[in-house]
This record gives structure tokens, sequence and C-alpha cells, in this order.
């Protein structure tokens, strides 16, 4: 991986990894509760699901074929999957698109997703770690679309990875835990640094909720479908560093009033930060979570042209750091 592929515009606060609280690894006793579809796969290859690489195998075909769908693939189309698993999303994929490159980070995956798609000639299987894959290097300028479900110990990762990558998707499709869905979606009221990252580069949508019956093992957790179509340019016209140390100072203390935060984050005078927030017209006493992404960048402005930002950078304003 190169530094520019891995070269993040935002600091690592931003996309604070959510913990996946999973189940055991499945025993023979789960097994024989399997659908006979994945029973059969798993029995066949011996394979047990691994808690720790977030192995809920999804046996719904419905959703499988709404997550295939609703990624409108044409045939002409490059398809970047996450984590095939067994590879019942992929042979979906295939069927729809021109090529699929499934990443699997488990090796014995890699090798049974390999088999279980044998029939489709149009689908390559990588055996890597999906956050060391070289975008760039493989794609180029070509357009390309994520689609996977999500191993979801790596849920922020993967999103920071690609809506901020120098070769990013043109549309992303992905079961997500529902938590983390609806934090991506929230509007001004609800807004989380998530949310503030996430739409800055893409526009959400939520496309179905799935209950953790669909899978196998079922999650102790509930999951949806979220569609994001990229944004040409970025939601608003601010430089992205400063930016996201403007907005991860602000919800450095979600619960405190945002001239509070601000002014003890970068290091302003009594005052300063009141005053600087009420040139925005955003009253100080606002929380970070109602802030729009248009309020957050005026609010960078003015904080850049007041100087502010130079000192508070380096003085602990949340300076986002590459990586
Ligand atoms: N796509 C399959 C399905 O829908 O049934 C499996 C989805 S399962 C939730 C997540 C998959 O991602 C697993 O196959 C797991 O091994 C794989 N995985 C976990 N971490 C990964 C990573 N860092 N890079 C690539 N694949 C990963």
């Amino acid at each position: 991986m190169n530094e520019s592929e891995n070269g993040h515009r935002s600091g690592p606060e931003a996309w604070d990894t959510v913990d996946f609280d999973g189940q055991p690894a499945a025993r023979e006793s789960d097994i024989r509760r399997a659908p006979p579809s994945v029973r059969q796969l798993l029995r066949r290859y011996g394979f047990k699901p691994r808690k720790k690489l977030g192995q809920n195998f999804l046996v719904e075909e419905d959703i499988l074929d709404r997550i295939a769908d609703v990624a409108d693939l044409v045939p002409g189309d490059q398809v970047l999957e996450v984590g095939p698993g067994l590879g019942t999303l992929t042979m979906r994929l295939a069927q729809r698109a021109g090529h699929v490159l499934a990443v699997e980070l488990d090796s014995d995956l890699a090798r049974i997703v390999g088999e279980t798609t044998a029939d489709y000639p149009n689908v390559t299987v990588a055996n890597e770690d999906i956050l060391h894959f070289a975008v760039c290097a493989h794609f180029g300028p070509r357009a390309f679309k994520l689609v996977g479900n999500l191993p979801y110990y790596v849920t922020s990762p993967i999103l920071r990875y690609f809506l901020e990558n120098p070769c990013p998707p043109s549309l992303l499709v992905l079961m997500l835990q529902r938590e983390v869905a609806e934090r991506i979606l929230a509007g001004p009221g609800e807004m989380s640094l998530l949310a503030v990252s996430v739409q800055l580069y893409a526009e959400p949508r939520l496309v179905q909720l799935v209950d953790a019956g669909a899978f196998f093992p079922p999650p102790k957790v509930d999951s949806a479908v979220v569609r994001l179509d990229l944004l040409p340019r970025p939601a608003v016209d601010v430089n992205s560093e400063r930016f996201f140390s403007v907005v991860a100072a602000g919800f450095s203390q979600p619960r405190k009033q945002l001239h509070n935060t601000l002014s003890q984050r970068f290091w302003m005078q009594p005052g300063q930060a009141s005053e600087l927030l009420h040139v925005v017209g955003i009253d100080p006493k606002r929380r970070a979570q109602t802030l729009s992404l248009e309020e957050w960048a005026e609010l960078t402005r003015v904080f850049e042209r007041a100087g502010v930002l130079k000192t508070g950078e380096a003085g602990g304003g949340g300076e986002p750091s590459a990586g």
C-alpha cells in the first residue's frame, strides 16, 4: 500500500471503530440449525464461522437479491466485493455485472469461494485484507462499485478507507449494523462525527432494515442495507483537514455547549469562541449534534480567518493525522 493510497484526509477520530458485539464461534450443534444451502456448504468444506472475522453469512435469498439489485449493475460494471464469505452474494453480483473482484481475508474462505463461484469466469478472488487493497493500482481511473455484507468490526475503517480514497467507488451498497446505519443517515439534531464524515463525501439512503435472523449464525444486533452515492465533489467547499479539526473538536465533548468545547480545544481567549460562533449565526450554547455540514464549513472558514486554527491545530484542536 503506498502512502497516497492510504492518505486519509481526516483524523482517526472521525472514524472510530465500531465494536462488533458478536456471538461465539459456531458449533456443530449450531450448524445443524443453519439453512440447508449454507449447512451443506459448511459441511462440505468443514468450515466453522469465525466470530472474530465477523462471519455472519446472509442466508435470506430476498435480501441477497435486493443488495445486488440496488447496486444497479449493468454488464460493463466492475464490482469490488468486501468479504465474499461462501460466495452467495458474489454469484448474484456476477450474474449482473461485468466483473467481480471479491476480496476475502480468511484464506479458507478465499479458497472455498473460489470453488463455489467456479462457474463464473467473471469472478476473481483475492485473499487479502480489504483495508490493504491498493484501489488505485487496481482500478486506476476506471469506475467501480463497492458492495458487501460488511464484517462489522471494521465498518468505520472500511467507510473511511473508501470514501477518502483518491480512487473512490462511484457507489457503495453495504450491509451495516443497524445502529451505525442510523447514525450515518442522521440529520442536524442527531449528527455525529461519523454522519458528518460520511455525508461530506456521499449521499446515504436506507434500503432496508434486516433482522438478525437473516444471518447464520445470527449476530446479536440488527442490520440495515444502505446505499451511498458518491458526490461529484465534497458536500461543502472547505479544506477537509481543517474542517475535520473543527468538527472533531466540536464532537470531543458532545454534551457540552459549543463555545465551551471549542474555546478549550483551540486555546481561545474567554468569549472569543462565542464571538466567532455569533459571526456564523450559531448560538454558542448549541451542541455539536445540531450543526449542519454547511455550518461546520462556515465555522471552519471563520476560524481560519481569525487565525485560531494555526495554533489550535497543534494545541489539541483535534488535528487529523494521516493514516
Ligand atoms: N458476503 C458473505 C455473506 O453475505 O454471507 C459474508 C459476509 S460476512 C458478514 C463478512 C466477511 O468478510 C467474512 O467472509 C469475513 O471473513 C470477511 N472479512 C473479515 N474481515 C475482512 C477484511 N479485513 N478484509 C476482507 N474480508 C474480510
